[in-house]
């Protein structure tokens, strides 16, 4: 079964080989998807003939956003934390507890309805491609079912039992990293593609460099790909331990000095960058112009989670991006879309190449431009077709 999508005003292909930006734009283009699976991308009057037929009506149509990092597997609410921090209280990371004994009190089925209900608005906002951490169970038990619920959805799972301290473990992370490390890595790794520790020697809450280290070389060990909160609250080891160990992805990267920049520029390490979280918390931007000057790969990811950044939108993280962080529109979707893989290690999504899967969003308007232009407007949804099942 195939399907020709036609009528598309705009195409933003990610394809090098279309044009020489880096979105590889194609206008008054069409695309064919087989199998699920793009076959086909060009000019609509050269498109072949297909089964059927998709007219989006002028549309401009994307990659599916790839969301690189969220935290969706949680109950309860923190809607008075955010009030009180609008009021002048200080973000420290300490307020996760206060998830953390919501989620252990859950059931299965509650924290499994939080979950679907969050990937479908993610869905309804063009988010084809999540990333789920685990990260408020912070017991063997709890951790390893956040990563089974997890696991139902997205194979992008990622054990995050080095979120933070749990107040029972208070004065003794060390003993809390030897669990992490130890019974609960073994628990969790069945379920997760990778593993991430929150490094931030400042914070009473979070783990330091010799500690973020002991996570990411078991993880490692266990066969885990690995990724790092860095350099959120303050300068600190986290992105170069992370260039140093191959990590995939440095996120936040809020507070770099020069070695960080050149470590990052020298790595294969992404640096994801969580503009909601800077917005939510009220807090200086990540510098994306610095680095992306010294040439380094940037990803975009909402860090969707119920204390620091509670959005699920892909495109606000974009205009933001553009108007805070001084990025391109152009920059700004390719950080969303082929940036987000790259940090996923995926050459599959984050694409609109022959090859790639049929991942589509489609705005109603003529240009990715409109992401950033029209700020808070639900422009952008996955495109549903009928022969490729999401
Ligand atoms: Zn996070």
């Amino acid at each position: 079964m195939s399907t020709l999508v036609t009528n598309i005003g705009e195409l933003v292909t990610n394809d090098p080989t279309v044009d020489d930006g880096p979105l590889g734009v194609i206008a008054d283009a069409a695309l064919v998807v087989e199998h699920g699976h793009v076959v086909w991308t060009g000019p609509a009057a050269e498109a072949p003939d297909a089964d059927e037929r998709a007219d989006v009506g002028g549309r401009a149509v994307v990659p599916g956003f790839v969301d690189s990092h969220a935290h969706l597997v949680f109950a309860g609410d923190r809607a008075a934390e955010f009030e009180a921090r609008m009021s002048g209280a200080r973000y420290d990371g300490g307020g996760i507890g206060t998830t953390v004994a919501a989620t252990r009190n859950a059931s299965d089925d509650e924290l499994r309805a939080r979950l679907c209900g969050l990937l479908a608005e993610m869905r309804r906002q063009g988010t084809t491609t999540v990333e789920v951490k685990s990260g408020y169970g912070l017991t063997v038990d709890d951790e390893a079912r956040s990563l089974r619920l997890a696991a139902e959805v997205t194979p992008e799972t990622t054990f995050l039992g080095a979120h933070v301290v749990p107040a029972e473990y208070a004065g003794r992370a060390d003993e809390y990293v030897a669990l992490v490390t130890g019974p609960m890595l073994a628990a969790c790794a069945p379920h997760a593609r990778w593993v991430d520790v929150f490094c931030e020697p400042g914070s009473a809450h979070a783990f330091d460099g010799d500690q973020a280290r002991a996570v990411l070389e078991a993880g490692r060990d266990a066969g885990l790909g690995l990724r790092v909160h860095a350099n959120q609250l303050s300068a600190g080891p986290g992105v170069q331990l992370a260039v140093e160990l191959g990590a995939a992805s440095a996120d936040h990267c809020t507070h770099l000095g020069a070695a960080d920049v050149d470590a990052l520029a020298g790595g294969t390490t992404v640096a994801t960058l969580l503009p909601g979280v800077e917005f939510s918390t009220r807090s200086p931007y990540p510098d994306a112009r610095r680095l992306l000057d010294a040439g380094v790969t940037l990803a975009l990811a909402t860090d969707c989670n119920p204390g620091s950044c509670f959005t699920s939108s892909m495109a606000f993280c974009i205009a933001l991006a553009v108007r805070e962080m001084h990025m391109t529109p152009a920059e700004a979707l390719w950080a969303a879309t082929a940036g987000g893989a790259s940090a996923l290690d995926r050459s599959d999504v984050g694409r609109l190449a022959p090859g790639a899967r049929a991942d589509l969003a489609v705005l109603d308007a003529p240009s990715y431009r409109h992401l950033a232009y029209r700020p808070g407007v639900p422009l952008v949804h996955a495109l549903e077709l009928p022969s490729v099942q999401p």
